[in-house]
């Protein structure tokens, strides 16, 4: 039997870059990514991740567009930088990209995947997107068949139990890939919050998150009028002074550590925006304000991870068995439903996660703009009794740090959590 070490403290260093990577221009996104490596390398992050479809793009419309840039698991222009990232800095690297798979008998299919390529430049984990989007249909996309998953993630890092003493760990983790944090094909019931769920279920300690989300303002499947939204996006960006397809080159860089480093860089003429004061950044006609957050998306994000928010509610749940009739109905399949159980009025309660929500920012097709906002999320399992509002103002999630939602950039913090061995 393994001893029994209790609660111990992990402390990770964690990079997230944000990227506006265009279709056709994988070796332009590339080189802006090694451009940054040296400076990213000066503060030895153990983990650094990327957006969904990190160099490739992500508006793809049919497989034959996508064919080029299709790569095996272990290859390809992906594959290649993270090897070397991981090797440059001793870090994790995690990265999207699009896969073809290799397993001959069952023919040739596609998926929208994200490698973990250990600090030794070897595969510690290939992930699949199981929920997929619109536009990943469109290129033929299959579903991920082992569905959500998660994995023991090996970190240099050691963690310090309470006397001081150091412990070799690996971190209970996992992928999601944007639309996983979605509602089924937009058609399950909202509550169900099957990714959060899972994971709750499955006590995951880190969630790695690359993401293509869109923002409000992006013409899709349910747009009215798609070409009136299409010169509203030309007109916003016009604006903000922005080509069509985004801000590309200019680096936010938000660097926090606990020895005390700190490193702000904003760029651009209208990092605050021309009306940073009273804009309305939720409104679905415009899109200003490239320098500050998507909050409405970064609460939205929260929202979905509602299982393992406090919120007070729960309590009554529990003491009036309220769960227990869909609990019995959904047996075999899941013991939780909104974060409770029929054992524990809060299941997270006292545990910790952390969430890396990387992603990416631009414009693609004139219609299509991504949200950026890319934000670490510490959830505490705390405040249990207290809470109500399921969005930042929730004591029981802490904004660790968050980029623009227009400009690429460089998101550094170090994380503290703890864990039960
Ligand atoms: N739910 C996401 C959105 O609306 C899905 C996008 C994606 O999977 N890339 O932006």
């Amino acid at each position: 039997m393994t001893q029994q070490l209790g609660r111990l403290t992990v402390r990770l260093r964690i990079a997230v870059i944000q990227l506006n990577p265009q279709i056709g221009q994988v070796s332009g996104t590339t080189a802006r990514v090694n451009a940054l490596l040296s400076r990213i390398e000066k503060y030895k992050p153990d983990i650094v991740v990327f957006p969904e479809f990190a160099l490739s793009g992500y508006n793809f419309h049919c497989r034959q567009q996508i064919g080029p840039y299709l790569s095996t698991v272990g290859q390809g222009p992906e594959w290649d930088l993270c090897h070397q990232i991981s090797r440059q800095l001793s870090c994790v690297t995690v990265m999207g990209y699009p896969e073809k798979s290799d397993d001959g008998s069952t023919g040739q299919k596609v998926y929208n995947s994200v490698m973990v390529v250990n600090s030794k430049g070897e595969l510690a984990f290939n992930y699949r997107k199981s929920f997929l989007y619109q536009t990943d249909d469109e290129w033929g996309c299959s579903e991920n068949p082992a569905g959500f998953q998660t994995f023991r993630l090996p970190f240099a890092q050691k963690a310090r139990d309470s006397s001081g003493g150091l412990h070799d760990v690996s971190i209970k983790s996992a992928v999601g890939i944007c639309m996983d944090l979605s509602p089924y094909k937009f058609e399950a019931p909202f509550q169900d919050f099957e990714f959060s769920s899972f994971h709750l279920e499955n006590a995951t300690e880190l969630i790695l998150f690359p993401m293509a989300w869109l923002n409000s303002i992006s013409v899709t499947a349910n747009t009215e009028n798609p070409k009136r939204r299409e010169k509203q996006i030309a007109e916003s960006l016009e604006a903000i002074r922005f080509p069509m397809s985004g801000s590309q080159g200019e680096f936010q860089w938000d660097v926090s550590l606990l020895d005390g480093t700190r490193v702000e860089e904003k760029p651009g003429h209208n990092f605050l925006g021309p009306s940073h004061e009273n804009s309305d950044d939720t409104a679905t006609d415009t899109f200003a304000n490239p320098g500050q957050p998507d909050m409405s998306n970064l609460n939205y994000w929260i929202l979905r991870f509602m299982p393992f928010l406090a919120y007070g509610g729960r309590g009554s749940w529990f003491m009036e068995g309220l769960l227990d009739p869909i609990l019995s109905k959904l047996r075999g399949l899941r013991f939780s439903y909104m974060g409770g159980s029929s054992e524990k009025p809060w299941l997270f309660e006292n545990r910790n996660a952390v969430a890396v929500l990387c992603n990416r920012c631009g414009v693609e097709d004139g219609s299509t703009v991504f949200a950026g906002t890319s934000s670490i999320l510490k959830f505490n399992g705390q405040h249990g009794d207290t809470e109500n509002n399921l969005d930042t103002s929730n004591s029981s999630v802490e904004l660790v740090g968050n980029l623009s939602k227009g400009y690429e950039g460089v998101l550094i913090r170090d994380v503290e959590f703890e864990i039960d061995r």
